[in-house]
């Protein structure tokens, strides 16, 4: 097979989308600086309201990263030293990184293979009476199996938090991600599906209290009274300008969801035919409501290594999702886990290959990609 001329693909572009809104985006970040405030002030106020308004949360409280998120949560959920959250060993490091950094234990576990979230089996092993939380990721496209997992944790009392930084959109039992247990994080890195121009993040919850203590986390637990602080906190707050930009962009998201799907969807089309020594994401429909959203596409590819070095040569770029488990992470060595205790996490990290997916992204520059993944194949560039 002969490709066309070589094209440049990134892994990530959000150029044309910002440009095409950016007279709105503008006007808002006139209005930022007029009111001089640019940290947590009515900027990101309005965002809150916005994101409340989206999600259904009855609390968003935004802050500078979801790292920060997750740390803030764990923290006011009274996740201490010696305490053990069971969280999956293949996710983004925050998920486990921000347990430790509370003092706790990551206690890991397997995915499942077709869905790469938390494998709920897993979890009644591994409870021991230190066990305080399970820390649910929803990666990729879908959510975990939210259903099972309150299940397991009311019968075992123990908290349900949930990562969901990936999660922005998806929905399980009609109800957003994030608000099954008793927090959610959300983050708005640049490449999310709903991205800034630099960091940003959001805690959601339905609990009052709760609320109150992740507002005093993030703000150098200070409450009111200027220097006067009744616990320790961070400094967390989120900058006005991605707060104006991303409620902007928020306004759009629908659209940029049903852009995802589009491309997915011809992803899907083009890549069967290499199926099996590429598959193509699976989507798991449960029982009971849910929507998903193509956050990553995510392939399965024999010789991953040689095709991603095929595609960057094109001038293709894609990201090896999660390369290194989390289990066998250098910073994790003292929990004694070994290579082998988690096959479905392994299997996947020698295996995914997330491939350019955002609403910028040509139906001809897609159709390059494909064009070039096959003629690795049929052996262009195989040897
Ligand atoms: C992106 C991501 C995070 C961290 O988000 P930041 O806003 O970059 O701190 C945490 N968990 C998961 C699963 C993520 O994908």
């Amino acid at each position: 097979m002969t490709v066309k001329k070589d094209m440049r693909v990134p892994f990530f572009s959000g150029k044309i989308s910002f440009h095409k809104r950016w007279s709105q985006i503008s006007e808002r970040l006139d209005e930022v600086i007029s009111e001089g405030k640019f940290i947590d002030g009515g900027a990101v106020r309005s965002f809150e309201a916005a994101i409340q308004n989206y999600t259904g949360a009855k609390h968003a409280i935004a802050v500078n990263n979801a790292t920060d998120a997750l740390q803030i949560i764990l923290k006011a959920a009274g996740i201490q030293h010696g305490d053990e959250v069971i969280v999956p060993c293949y996710s983004f490091f925050a998920s486990a990184s921000s347990i430790a950094n509370v003092g706790a234990i990551p206690v890991f576990t397997d995915i499942e293979p077709e869905t790469y979230n938390i494998c709920p089996e897993q979890i009644e092993e591994k409870i021991t009476p230190n066990t305080k939380a399970i820390m649910v990721v929803h990666l990729f496209t879908q959510m975990a199996d939210i259903k099972k997992l309150k299940e397991i944790a009311e019968k075992h009392n123990l908290i349900l938090l949930e990562d969901s930084a990936e999660a922005i959109g998806m929905k399980a039992e009609g109800l957003h991600a994030g608000l099954h247990g008793l927090a959610g994080v959300l983050s708005f890195f640049p490449t999310k599906t709903l991205g800034g121009i630099g960091d940003g993040g959001m805690i959601l919850t339905n609990d009052d209290e709760f609320a109150k203590t992740c507002r005093l986390l993030r703000h150098h637990g200070k409450q009111g009274t200027e220097y006067y602080h009744d616990i320790i906190g961070y400094n967390s707050r989120m900058d006005d300008i991605q707060a104006a930009v991303l409620e902007e962009k928020l306004r759009h998201l629908h659209e940029d969801i049903v852009r995802r799907k589009k491309l997915a969807e011809r992803y899907d089309e083009r890549l069967k035919e290499l199926h099996p020594v590429v598959t193509t994401p699976t989507v798991v429909e449960k029982p009971y409501r849910a929507v998903h959203v193509y956050y990553v596409y995510l392939i399965e590819a024999d010789n991953r290594s040689e095709l991603a070095a095929y595609l960057q040569k094109r001038g293709i770029e894609t990201e090896a999702y999660y390369p290194y488990p989390l289990h066998v992470q250098p910073c994790f060595q003292h929990l004694n886990y070994k290579y082998g205790d988690f096959p479905h996490a392994e299997r996947a990290s020698t295996r995914a290959l997330g491939l350019p997916l955002y609403p910028d992204l040509t139906e001809d520059e897609l159709d390059y990609v494909c064009d070039v993944i096959t003629d690795f194949y049929e052996g262009g560039g195989n040897l």
